[in-house]
């Protein structure tokens, strides 16, 4: 587990689990074998020596002065997952891993997402006895409302009868995007809602002093990155708008998964320009090795210099 300080928030990263390398290839298009072994500084952490980039699904925990809150929460534990089937059915020692980083399900006071689909929500609920019960039953549930309207009409328009044999994975355009996010939605949201745990905000709320919802459109249409601020430090955790470490040497590299390539590539052009040689630390949701880390110029781009734990 990795942890860092931020002025007086303390980030702990909590894994849910590494991806297999390969099962996300050709999700970035222009990331071939030779386009990564190009990328020197990618080595060892963020690709092998296949030339396949590296991935990994885990959550944070942002303790304030004053409250905790979860940012992202993995595929969860035995959910339905046709479209992307190595993810769902999994009995992953996550909330082990949360406990031993000092934080027991009761202690959670928010959760957020960064964006709503099934690898960021999983762990909202929990089965217990056959029922998907709120894993965390003192916190707010708090979703920014654009987000949670679209994935809530894609949900709506779900046919009564769905095959999805042949779902495509990833592929926003394909029918049974419907029936999988109300999948999610019957799995890992309503259950928060129907417990009365769930608010919706808009676009830049304040979620805790220090903790800040901020749009990074583009890989959905109300994505959101969370933004950190204590004293002069800041931080960023990413959410998809930065998919992968390679996207900070090559910004326009979007990802087949963004719902909105263009409008992907301007949040992040625009974003690593604003950041480049801060000390904003930015911390990725599916970087793999040391998640956190600076962006810093190389040439007439940037690269990613990880920072190891701090706390
Ligand atoms: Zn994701």
């Amino acid at each position: 587990m990795s942890t860092w300080k931020v002025g007086d928030i303390k980030i702990s990263q909590i894994l849910e689990m590494p991806v297999e390398p390969g099962e996300l290839d050709g999700l970035i298009e222009e990331a071939t074998p030779e386009a990564v072994r190009s990328i020197a500084w990618l080595y060892p952490d963020y690709a092998n020596d296949a030339g396949q980039t590296l991935w990994s699904l885990h959550a944070y925990v942002v303790e304030t002065p004053s409250h905790r809150v979860l940012v992202d929460a993995g595929c969860g534990n035995h959910k339905t997952i046709p479209l992307l089937p190595n993810w769902g059915g999994l009995d992953n020692p996550f909330l082990e891993r949360l406990e031993e980083a000092g934080y027991r399900t009761e202690d959670i006071d928010y959760v957020l997402a960064t964006h709503l689909h099934l690898d960021h929500v999983g762990w909202h609920t929990t089965l217990v006895d056959g029922t998907w019960r709120p894993t965390f039953p003192n916190a707010r549930y708090t979703f920014v409302t654009d987000e949670f309207e679209y994935h809530k009409s894609l949900a709506e328009g779900a046919p009564a009868s769905s095959d999805l044999a042949h779902a495509v994975v990833y592929a926003g355009a394909d029918p049974d995007i419907h029936s999988q996010t109300r999948l999610v939605f019957a799995e890992s949201i309503q259950p928060c809602m129907d417990a009365g745990l769930v608010d919706l905000v808009p676009s830049g709320h304040q979620v805790t002093p220090g903790v800040r919802y901020t749009a990074t459109p583009g890989h959905t249409k109300g994505h959101h990155s969370v933004r950190l601020e204590s004293g002069d430090q800041s931080a960023l955790i990413t959410g998809d708008f930065i998919h992968h470490p390679i996207q900070i040497a090559r910004p326009a590299w979007s990802s087949r998964g963004d719902s909105d390539r263009e409008l992907s590539a301007r949040t992040r052009t625009g974003f690593l320009r604003s950041v480049s040689g801060t000390d904003m630390l930015i911390l990725g949701t599916h970087f793999s090795g040391p998640s956190g880390g600076h962006v810093v110029p190389d040439g007439d781009g940037y690269r990613f210099q990880p920072v190891h734990a701090t706390a």
